[in-house]
């Protein structure tokens, strides 16, 4: 059994939702392309699963976070893809893939063929048994990729209200995880290797601050050491988790984020792969010229860190797939992805965006007593990346236009001393490009910094002193 379609996505998730989107916009005909996804639902914002999903009250359930929600665009409900003429062929793996005959064959032995291919398979959990931890199938040890794995999260919760919870990592997930059990009237503690939190971004000065707020909600944090086995009771639940320091935490439930791997195992020897994920160009074009990979799965040059790199947040999974599509539909047209990297965490009344990378020195700035502050990251005299806690809409576009046109900073002092108004002040003065149609693309491609990168260090090194005296006397609150 076969069909054939002109474009094929494999992969439901955010990428393809997205994906889906900019086919319709681009005018797909009826009938020309298929997404097959694993998962039994049409895609959907992934973030949503560990933050609204998990709330004790008025949670967040599908239909209500299907893409394009996320980037406050049209919600593509099943009957989206119906009108559309999009075939989705959900809750189908697809187990082999041939590039060089342009077929895909799926777990129900349907063979599908294209003339392009979209990879947007993101990535799997990490598990425990890979790092030689066993008994896992345990009913009350939980993981939180995919919407399955939330809704047993969900149930878990439940029947363990007032118990021990514990968390095993200290990344995104781990602390996402941590707010919504102790939300969920859960005593929460986590576990993670490293000396603080959040350790791939955070400094220890921004770590401290949340591992402060969660302490206040009851939060314990065990550093420094790690899982080393569980004990059960005669149903085979988690009862308590054994630490390599010899402590033992009794346990009600476990929750483990410890980090992600891409889903490449269909292309691996078909394929160039790179950082772990597939190689693609700034088309987001594979090294077979009709695959393209994008979201999680794809390694893509970053051009403002003048590299290649795979992200691993939604922002990169939704422009990705977009430009991928402008780049399929109108090649001529579409220039080289120009993007730069962002991402962001919710959790309590917390809210914090990252722009850019945390290489190189770092200056802190604001109140880490109150409730709005951030850094800077300084690398070869240059500012490369930015965060923001508390921040307003414009003060976080502010942080990303600074990091994307990366003036070049003469006196870390003055930086901290200007702390948020410096962005302020750049991005005043250097606004965000407007929409530009990259050859056409009709997509928003940032206004190349490097241009302006020049004038940008010599303007503002003339202006620090200007700016230091206008900020002494208009200083924001914090
Ligand atoms: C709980 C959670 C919270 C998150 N929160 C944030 C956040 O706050 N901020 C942020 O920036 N990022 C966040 N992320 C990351 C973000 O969701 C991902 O970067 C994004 O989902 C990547 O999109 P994608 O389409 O590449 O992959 P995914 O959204 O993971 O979609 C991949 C899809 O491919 C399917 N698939 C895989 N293999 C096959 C196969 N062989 N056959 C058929 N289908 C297949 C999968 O089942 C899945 O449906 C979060 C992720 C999770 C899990």
């Amino acid at each position: 059994m076969g069909r054939a379609f002109v474009y094929a996505i494999v992969g439901g998730g955010v990428a393809a939702g997205y994906a889906a989107h900019e086919f319709v916009k681009r005018g797909v005909s009826h009938g020309e392309l298929c997404i097959v996804s694993e998962e039994p639902v049409a895609p959907y914002e992934r973030p949503a699963l560990s933050k609204g999903y998990l709330l004790p009250e008025a949670a967040a359930r599908l239909p209500s976070f299907h893409c394009c929600v996320g980037a406050n665009e049209e919600k593509l409900s099943p009957k989206w893809y119906k009108e559309h003429g999009i075939e989705l062929i959900l809750g189908t793996r697809v187990k082999s893939a041939d590039v060089k005959r342009k077929t895909l064959l799926t777990v129900t032995g349907e063979t599908i063929s294209y003339k392009f291919l979209i990879v947007a398979t993101g990535a799997r959990a990490l598990k425990l048994e890979e790092f030689g931890v066993n008994g896992l199938d345990a009913d009350n040890l939980c993981y939180l990729r995919d919407l399955a794995d939330a809704d047993r999260l969900v149930d878990v919760m439940k029947s363990c209200t007032g118990g021990n919870a514990i968390v095993i990592g200290g990344g995104y997930i781990g602390m996402e995880c941590a707010a919504s059990l102790v939300i969920n009237k859960l005593n929460v503690a986590m576990v993670f290797p490293e000396a603080h939190c959040m350790a791939r971004l955070f400094t220890p000065k921004i770590s401290s601050y949340y591992e402060d707020f969660y302490k206040a909600k009851g939060v314990k944090f065990i550093k420094g050491t790690m899982l080393s086995s569980f004990d059960f009771n005669s149903d085979g639940k988690v009862t308590a988790v054994n630490l390599r320091d010899g402590n033992k935490l009794p346990a009600d439930m476990v929750v483990v984020g410890i980090g992600i791997r891409p889903n490449t195992s269909l292309f691996e020897g078909q394929l160039t792969m790179d950082k772990g994920g597939i190689k693609v160009n700034g088309k987001m074009q594979s090294s077979n010229s009709s695959v393209y990979a994008v979201g999680d799965v794809a390694a893509f040059p970053v051009k403002i860190f003048g590299e290649t790199r795979r992200l691993e947040h939604v922002d990169s999974a939704r422009k990705s797939a977009r430009h991928a599509v402008a780049a399929i539909m109108e090649s001529d047209k579409t220039g080289e992805f120009n993007y730069l990297p962002f991402f962001y965490s919710r959790v309590f009344t917390l809210s914090w965006q990252f722009y850019g990378e945390n290489v190189g020195d770092v200056v802190h700035f604001g109140d880490f007593s109150g409730n709005s502050f951030g850094a800077y990251w300084i690398n070869k005299g240059h500012l490369v990346g930015s965060f923001l806690e508390g921040g307003t809409k414009e003060q976080y576009e502010a942080i990303a236009q600074a990091t994307r046109l990366k003036p070049a900073i003469e006196e870390s002092a003055e930086l901290e001393r200007q702390g948020l108004g410096f962005a302020l002040t750049l991005s005043q003065k250097f606004p965000a490009s407007q929409p530009l149609d990259s050859g056409g693309s009709g997509l928003l491609i940032e206004k190349p910094v490097y241009a302006l990168h020049a004038t940008a260090g010599v303007i503002m090194a003339a202006s620090i002193a200007v700016f230091a005296y206008w900020y002494g006397r208009k200083r924001r609150r914090w």
